[in-house]
């Protein structure tokens, strides 16, 4: 059903992609407004020696919510986008050429750790993995699922009261590296698995523990992208432009304006006039997270000759989290 409503979508990245796909499956008109020349952002592959090898996320875990966002749009993910489910979820190789090989099957890695660094190490690796996994349990709809909450408080609340001993569990407070540290003593397992920390750019030294939940997603499923990670971004832009999106690639979002200083805080905006110069005040980029209502002065002309707007979409990421929340 079109609805009345134009949205923009400033990058083509993940959260871009999933954000276009959703609003225009919803029947508002979309732009998606990309500074490469191709979908991917982050998701993209470079060449080398002649083949194209993914320069950026390899790892494709929690497929249940592509799955969803497919679903949502009366589409098919496995249809679409070809996948391969892996029992071989890394193979870590250290300096002195020893090696380990982790498994998405617990016992299977358990067995691995202790001929690789002894019982006690495969001990401790089936505590941090039980751990692991009541962390992702507590966070699991409160959290990874949800919007992001107000404050700890407003976390505490969705976890329930009656939970209070596993949300402290969460560890929000230590850091992964300290909690590694108690549950193994080989080095090479404390840097192996201080590496889920590096997964959002984080140090080990300073992200809290909580990032240990990510062992437990890797060991509830990774897969394997046919052809590569840039083919989810292709799937993605296909669906999306099916849907009735438009992409513009070569096309740099260059500003935002705010209009008279109104704020929406929501995604559906109605259509508005640029009026270059007219602006107050000019929003950050943290405005826009936050949704305030902006329009966007672009290098390239949107709409028609640039004299009606696209009301802005600068919260993909928001609408992955709400996309569990509100179906088509
Ligand atoms: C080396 C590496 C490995 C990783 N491995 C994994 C992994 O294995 N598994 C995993 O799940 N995650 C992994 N990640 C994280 C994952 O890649 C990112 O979380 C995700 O791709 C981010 O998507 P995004 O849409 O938020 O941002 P991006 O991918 O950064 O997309 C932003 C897009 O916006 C465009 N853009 C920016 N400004 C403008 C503008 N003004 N106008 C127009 N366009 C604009 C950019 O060109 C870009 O295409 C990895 C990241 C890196 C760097």
């Amino acid at each position: 059903m079109a609805r009345e409503g134009r949205i923009v979508v400033v990058g083509a990245g993940i959260g871009g992609l999933v954000a276009a796909l959703l609003m225009a499956a919803r029947g508002y008109e979309t732009i998606i407004l990309e500074s490469a020349e191709a979908p991917g952002g982050k998701m993209r592959e470079v060449l080398v020696n002649g083949r194209y090898i993914d320069a950026g996320p390899t790892v494709f875990t929690m497929r249940w919510v592509f799955d969803e966002i497919f679903d949502a749009v009366g589409a098919s993910f496995a249809s679409r986008v070809g996948l391969t489910r892996v029992d071989l979820l890394g193979r870590h190789v250290w300096g002195d050429g020893s090696q380990l090989d982790l498994y998405s099957d617990l016992d299977r890695s358990a067995d691995a750790i202790g001929e690789f660094a002894g019982a006690a190490e495969a001990r401790g690796y089936r505590n941090f993995s039980r751990r692991a996994e009541e962390i992702y349990r507590t966070l699991q709809h409160s959290f990874i699922c949800a919007s992001r909450p107000k404050n700890p408080l407003s976390l505490v609340a969705r976890v329930g009261l009656t939970r209070l001993p596993q949300m402290m569990a969460i560890s929000p407070y230590a850091t992964l590296w300290g909690t590694l540290q108690g549950h193994f003593r080989d080095p090479r397992l404390q840097q192996m698995f201080g590496r889920y920390s590096t997964y959002c750019g984080s140090s080990p030294f300073s992200a809290p523990a909580t990032l240990m939940l990510v062992s437990h997603v890797e060991r509830e499923g990774v897969w394997l992208v046919d052809g590569g990670m840039s083919r989810l971004a292709g799937g993605l832009r296909d669906l999306a432009t099916e849907r009735g999106a438009e992409f513009r690639f070569g096309c740099r979002a260059k500003r935002i304006i705010v209009e008279r200083g109104r704020r929406r805080g929501n995604l559906e905006w109605r259509r508005q006039r640029v009026r270059g110069g007219l602006a107050r005040r000019r929003s950050s980029r943290c405005d826009a997270e936050r949704g305030a209502v902006e329009e966007f002065a672009l290098r390239h002309d949107v709409g028609n000759g640039g004299k009606d707007g696209w009301v802005s979409l600068g919260a993909s990421q928001r609408v992955l989290r709400r996309r569990l929340s509100r179906r088509i």
